[in-house]
């Protein structure tokens, strides 16, 4: 078993495998710009240099993929707030993701009780320890993470826990993004969110647009592979759903995490960071677990409206692919993973800061 995944990597890392793909796409000799919505992918084609392999004429860009990213102000600022009183618990990102007047870790650096979670079972287990407490589970992420979240509400949690409910819908986001024309001939569609919900959802949103995509892996031949097909569709005037990830997504996706997500959200219409409010691309818990659900268990005031702070203007131009982040003024001078401005600067998997960690020239062309 180790040993075939050993070589599953080797083969999905080959050199000379890499190199053929480049030469089909080179063969093809069509220009296209490209999206992708996953901060994997952007590690993946940043890290090993993919856009520097390809032809002039291709462009590869990346949209809104980032969880941490496209998070907005007012959410951060309702766990700031939460915080003044009771525990809040969420994945290590967060923490650093400057809200209105303070990012939560500046609230836990003044004396707030914020706890970073690698999973929600762990802020189940505070809730437990801290009976006299309330703890708030700021659940972020998209259909990839949501469904644990999902299966700590049905394993009947702690009375004192809540979720303070931040997570986003990928297929209804592209369905806003295409709607509003972002000037790209292909998708490139995420492979975890696809191994929850399938290669279905995306079949709509070919026959609506006109608009070819393909589902890829995280090794970089599944994404040089991924860009083959997608020129292929595009040299042809195709538009389908193909499916690059085999060995993880099917058409019908997990349905066991599917049955979970339906049974505990609703979608519903939220601000995502940069691109505004996007018709029923959040998930909201169902009425069945509303006393689970901090923004109907706590009086929290309405957040400003401000959706960005002035100084990180910019990163609304990444999110939606229309900036690269080398044209941020800020970029690796004000701006840098160490003392972020903006959120795109903090994730891992934030385009800004994968640019900074990587280099400009292979992350841009
Ligand atoms: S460099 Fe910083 S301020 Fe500029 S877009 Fe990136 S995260 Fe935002």
């Amino acid at each position: 078993m180790g040993g075939n995944a050993k070589g599953m990597k080797y083969f999905f890392r080959d050199n000379g495998t890499a190199l053929r793909i480049v030469e089909r796409i080179k063969a093809l000799d069509q220009p296209a710009r490209i999206m992708h919505v996953c901060g994997t992918h952007e590690q993946i084609i940043t890290k090993h240099g993919l856009r520097t392999l390809l032809p002039e004429n291709i462009e590869v860009v990346a949209g809104p993929g980032c969880p941490v990213c496209i998070t907005p102000v007012k959410e951060i600022d309702e766990a700031v707030y939460l915080s003044d009183k009771n525990i809040v618990a969420t994945y290590g990102d967060m923490l650093r993701v400057p809200g209105t007047s303070i990012s939560l870790a500046g609230k836990k650096s003044a004396g707030g009780d914020i706890r970073m979670i690698y999973s929600p079972a762990e802020a189940v287990e505070i809730a437990k320890k801290n009976p006299d407490r309330e703890v708030i589970f700021f659940a972020i992420g998209f259909e990839t993470t949501a469904p644990m979240t999902a299966q700590i509400l049905l394993n009947s949690p702690p009375e004192n826990f809540s979720i303070l409910c931040s997570h986003r819908l990928i297929p209804p986001a592209l369905d806003f993004l295409l709607k509003e024309g972002i000037g790209i001939d292909g998708l490139i569609d995420p492979g975890h969110v696809s191994t929850i919900i399938g290669t279905h959802p995306y079949e709509e949103l070919c026959n609506k647009y006109n608009m070819p995509q393909v589902i890829a892996g995280f090794e970089p031949i599944d994404v040089l592979m991924a860009i083959y097909m997608l020129m292929k569709q595009i040299r042809n005037h195709e538009a389908r759903i193909e499916n690059e990830y085999t060995r993880f997504v099917t058409y019908e996706g997990n349905t066991i995490a599917q049955e979970m997500l339906s049974k505990t959200f609703k979608a519903d219409s939220r601000e995502w960071r940069g691109l505004g409010v996007i018709p029923q691309a959040s998930l909201a818990l169902r009425k069945e677990f509303e006393n689970f659900d901090a923004r109907k268990k706590f009086d929290i005031p309405l957040q400003s409206d401000e959706t960005c702070d002035q100084a990180c203007f910019f990163c609304a131009n990444v999110i939606k692919g229309a900036g690269r982040p080398k044209d941020c003024p800020n970029f690796g001078e004000n701006c840098t993973p160490d003392k972020p401005i903006g959120a795109c600067m903090v994730s891992t998997e934030g385009t800004c800061s994968i640019a900074y960690r990587y280099g400009t020239i292979v992350n841009q062309r």
